[in-house]
């Protein structure tokens, strides 16, 4: 059976790892980023670049993205020269950025009008899952669509979760990251208490990361943050982003979610401190200059 023909679009620390897997494993791969550089390296391992979301999408089966946030795929998919402009009726959209509800759903609507069918398929897992083809898809929208879709997702993860309708999936991904967010800053508050306090450090943590508290993301943060290894996975402007978007969810449902709120406004002086470029886990840095 020949395989379906993709266009992925954003290829950024995590699309970059995604459209490899793609191309590995043989689908026809046509890619497009607005940095045109990025794009270099899956063009010499065989991937078609196309110079606009348009001409990515003109003919794919498969139309997949990978992108910040709702500004940077609104622009993407919907723009002048925007991958829903070039989508042939029937063609299958994945969504697969960090982005709100209302976008994704204002994306499906516009998807229906195209005769096209949309997936949101965010992802849990950062750069070395997405390299490695071990991402979590959280995946919204129709059965039917998914079981189309599946053979393409499963060559990018290990695990496809069908969470619920369109929505559902930004939803679950946004409390997902919320949760390592509030957990990321209370680790750097308790880790900079313990260096400015003189506990040993290395028996406290120890003590914290093999308890109760230590959970998968407290360990991870625990090591980057003990060696300062600030290399982006997951950049502190992209949890910023989400956490902003989970506490806008929300008061949009009525939880006045308080823990973001005070998450948030961490994030935000260490964005003011120029680290939004960093990994989430520098968030610690201007807590030890305090
Ligand atoms: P990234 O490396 O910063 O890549 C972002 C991508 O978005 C790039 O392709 C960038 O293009 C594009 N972009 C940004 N603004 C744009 C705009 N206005 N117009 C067009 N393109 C724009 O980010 P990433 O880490 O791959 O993350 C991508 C998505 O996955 C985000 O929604 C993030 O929250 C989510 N996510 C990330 C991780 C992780 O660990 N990294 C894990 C799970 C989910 P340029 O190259 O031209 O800037």
């Amino acid at each position: 059976m020949t395989k379906p023909s993709i266009a992925f679009l954003g290829l950024g620390i995590m699309g970059g790892g995604m459209a490899n897997r793609l191309l590995g494993a043989g689908f026809p791969l046509t890619v497009y980023n607005r940095n045109a550089d990025k794009a270099k390296p899956l063009a010499s391992a065989g991937a078609k670049v196309a110079a606009s979301p348009k001409a990515a999408a003109a003919g794919a089966d498969i139309i997949i993205s990978m992108l910040a946030d709702d500004v940077a795929a609104r622009a993407i998919w919907l723009g002048e020269n925007g991958a829903l402009a070039g989508a042939k009726p029937g063609a299958i959209l994945i969504e697969c950025s960090t982005i709100t509800p209302d976008w994704i759903k204002e994306l499906d609507a516009a998807a229906k009008k195209a005769n096209c069918e949309l997936l949101e398929a965010p992802v849990t897992g950062t750069k070395p899952h997405a390299a490695a083809g071990e991402l979590t898809f959280l995946v919204g929208g129709s059965t039917d669509t998914l079981e189309k879709a599946r053979p393409v997702l499963a060559v990018m993860s290990k695990t496809i979760a069908h969470v619920g309708p369109i929505g559902s999936g930004a939803m679950v991904k946004l409390l997902n990251n919320v949760l390592c967010a509030v957990q990321a800053v209370s680790f750097a508050e308790a880790l900079a208490l313990i260096e400015k306090s003189g506990l040993d450090r290395a028996k406290t943590l120890e003590i914290l990361t093999q308890g109760t508290p230590g959970s998968p993301l407290v360990r991870t943060m625990a090591t980057r943050m003990t060696v300062r290894d600030y290399t982006p996975n997951f950049a502190m402007k992209l949890m910023a982003k989400d956490v902003g978007y989970a506490h806008a969810m929300g008061q949009a449902h009525g939880v006045d979610f308080k823990t973001a709120a005070a998450a948030l406004e961490i994030f935000k002086n260490a964005l003011a401190q120029n680290l939004g470029e960093q990994d989430f886990s520098a968030v610690v840095e201007p807590l030890r200059k305090k």
